[in-house]
C-alpha cells in the first residue's frame, strides 16, 4: 500500500535514544511505507548537542529496521533559514528584543501584582518586562509580541478559524480538527523566545521552517510536545507555511510509571541491544506488532 506520507523523524542528538524514541521513529517509520521518511537531526542547540549521539541515533535506527533518505539535515548547517523567517516576523512588526535573564522573569513574576506565576510550553509565561522597552536586537533575545500576531491574523476570531488535524496513533482513520485558543496563545504561552540569544534561533522556529522546507505531509512526536503544536500552527499562520497532520502518540513509561529520560540510559535502546534483545522483543515491550504480523 502505498501512502504518500513524507513523514520524519527528528531526534536531538543530546543523548542515547530509548524506547519512547524507537516508537516514535517506528511509528513514523511505518506510516510512511510507500511514502518517504526523512530522518533530520535538531542540533540547534550546540551546548548539548553531540556528533557522537548522532552517529549512536543513527546505528540505533538501522538496527531497528528503520532506513531514511540520504542526505540527512542537520539544523546546525540551516540556521541562516531560521534567522530569515525570525527577520520576516521583525519587519512584520511582531517580535521584540528580551534582554532579561531566568531570574529578571522570576522576580517580576514573584511581584504582588503578577498573580500566580503560568506555565507555557518553554517555561514560565513572560510577564512582558521589555515588551515596550525597544531594546536594539543586538545580543538580545527576540520574542514573538502575542498580541500583535493575534491581531496581525486579524484578531481572536480568526485565530480561532486556524486548526490543525490531529490523527490517532494507530492510523485507524480517527482525526480531530483541533482550532487555536486566543486566551490559551495570550496567557499559557504568551510572548515565546523566537530566537535565543545563544543560537540565534529556537526549536519552534527550526521545525516549522524545516517541516515546510522538507514538504513533512504528517509530524508524528511524542504527547509531551503537544503544548507546542499551537505554537507551531501560529508560525505556520504567520509565515504562510503548509501545515502538516499531526499525531502526538502515547508516552512510554518505565515500570514505575514515569517518562523515559534521554538520561536514563537503563532504557535506551543500546542497552537492550547489548543485553541481547531483539529488534522484535523492543517492538513487543512498547506494544508494536513485529512487520510480519502487522500485515496479516
Ligand atoms: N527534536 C525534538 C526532540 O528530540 C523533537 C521535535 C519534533 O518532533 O517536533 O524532542
Ligand atoms: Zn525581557
Amino acid at each position: 500500500m502505498s501512502s504518500g506520507n513524507v513523514e520524519r523523524f527528528a531526534p536531538s542528538p543530546t543523548g542515547l535514544l530509548h524506547l519512547g524514541h524507537a516508537f516514535s521513529a517506528l511509528t513514523a517509520g511505518r506510516a510512511a511505507e510507500g511514502g518517504r521518511f526523512l530522518l533530520r537531526i535538531e542540533d540547534i542547540d550546540t551546548t548539548r548537542s553531540r556528533p557522537e549521539f548522532e552517529a549512536a541515533i543513527c546505528e540505533d535506527l538501522a538496527w531497528l529496521g528503520l532506513s531514511w533518505e540520504e542526505p540527512v539535515w542537520r539544523q546546525s548547517e540551516r540556521l541562516e533559514h531560521y534567522r530569515a523567517a525570525v527577520d520576516r516576523l521583525t519587519a512584520m512588526g511582531l517580535t521584540f528584543a528580551c534582554t532579561c535573564t531566568r531570574g529578571d522573569i522570576k522576580a517580576a513574576l514573584s511581584a504582588p501584582q503578577e498573580g500566580a506565576p503560568v506555565h507555557g510550553p518553554d517555561g514560565l509565561v513572560y510577564p512582558g518586562i521589555c515588551r515596550d522597552a525597544g531594546h536594539p536586537a543586538e545580543g538580545a533575545a527576540i520574542r514573538l509580541h502575542m498580541d500583535r500576531a493575534i491581531a496581525h491574523l486579524g484578531g481572536d476570531a480568526a485565530v480561532r478559524r486556524l486548526t490543525f488535524t490531529e490523527l490517532d496513533e494507530g492510523d485507524r482513520g480517527e482525526r480531530g480538527d483541533i482550532a487555536l485558543d486566543p486566551e490559551l496563545l495570550r496567557h499559557g504561552i504568551g510572548d515565546i523566545v523566537l530566537a535565543r540569544r545563544d543560537i540565534g534561533t529556537s526549536y519552534h522556529v527550526a521545525v516549522v521552517i524545516d517541516d515546510a522546507a522538507q514538504g513533512v505531509t504528517h509530524v508524528t512526536r511524542g504527547r509531551d510536545l503537544f503544548p507546542a503544536t499551537p505554537i507551531h500552527r501560529l508560525l505556520q499562520a504567520l509565515l504562510g507555511l503548509s501545515v502538516p497532520f499531526y499525531r502526538h502518540h502515547r508516552l512510554i513509561r518505565d515500570e514505575a510509571g514515569k517518562r523515559l529520560a534521554k538520561r536514563d540510559d537503563a532504557r535506551a535502546i543500546r542497552t537492550y541491544r547489548e543485553a541481547g534483545w531483539t529488534q522484535e522483543d523492543v517492538m513487543r515491550a512498547i506494544g508494536i506488532e513485529p512487520c510480519d504480523r502487522a500485515s496479516s
